[in-house]
């Protein structure tokens, strides 16, 4: 059987709860491929509003807090999370690192809570251009990969995806090199399973859309997208599935 191919979309901070009902109305009638998997990561605001109707699509939050409850103001936690319903988190996320200071210990703390309440987390890890010049993208990455599952159990693996974005081609316009992101996405493969000796699923991020998709998922070892500013509109949601079939 063929594997199927990961779609997630990353909302970042857009969208009311009114203008997620018109997306989620809109793409009912996109005739979505039973091959492909879509998550769409969306503000926490629009999360009880989206699982009603989500048509067959998995709904995530893009964050949460690393306490089950407490003295967190402005906070959300993986509990309260599931007690919406949702099973999908995105960890790690280079604009979280970038503005919210958060670090490879934060983020290894979020995944032991999500893992918790047996989330399924996408994980975002990537190279800077600084990283990447001095050719340190490798150890860059397996030291993100290293300290965010410390202590993490094997038998927990197969809630991971990991996304790898490099932190140069997210919301740039500059996406990897198909061949690029294909040597790294094998990397990090590799990296896991001589951690884990277990396979997981690897997919990548940075400016894709549906004039560039399928350059990327036609790679042996890129599994599927996660996608920012092309998940936003319908129609160019739409145009980039179908690239998929
Ligand atoms: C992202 O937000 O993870 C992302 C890849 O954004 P964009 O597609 O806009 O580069």
């Amino acid at each position: 059987m063929k594997k199927k191919i990961i779609i997630s979309g990353n909302w970042k901070m857009n969208k009311t709860i009114q203008e997620t009902e018109t997306f989620l109305e809109e793409i009912k009638t996109l005739n979505l491929n039973k091959n492909i998997e879509i998550c769409l990561f969306i503000p926490y605001t629009n999360l009880a509003t989206a699982i009603k109707y989500s048509n067959n699509m998995k709904i995530g939050a893009q964050n949460c807090h690393w306490e089950e409850f407490g003295t967190f103001t402005g906070e959300i936690s993986v509990r309260m999370l599931d007690s919406l319903g949702i099973k999908n988190i995105l960890i790690g996320h280079s604009e979280r690192r970038k503005y919210f200071k958060e670090n490879c210990e934060i983020i290894n703390k979020k995944i032991h809570i999500a893992l918790k309440y047996d989330m399924n987390i996408t994980l975002c890890v990537g190279e800077t251009l600084e990283e990447r010049n001095s050719k340190i993208e490798r150890q860059a990455i397996l030291s993100q990969l290293k300290k965010s599952f410390y202590n993490v159990s094997k038998d927990f693996i197969s809630n991971f995806i990991i996304a790898y974005e490099p932190v140069w081609a997210i919301g740039t316009g500059i996406t990897a090199e198909p061949s690029q992101a294909e040597e790294m996405c094998k990397f990090i493969k590799k990296s896991v399973y001589e951690l884990y000796k277990k396979s997981i699923r690897v997919i990548y991020g940075g400016s894709v859309n549906s004039g560039n998709i399928e350059n990327f998922l036609k790679q042996n070892n890129i599994n599927g997208c996660l996608i920012g500013a092309s998940s936003l509109k319908v129609e160019n949601f739409e145009k980039l599935i179908n690239k998929c079939v």
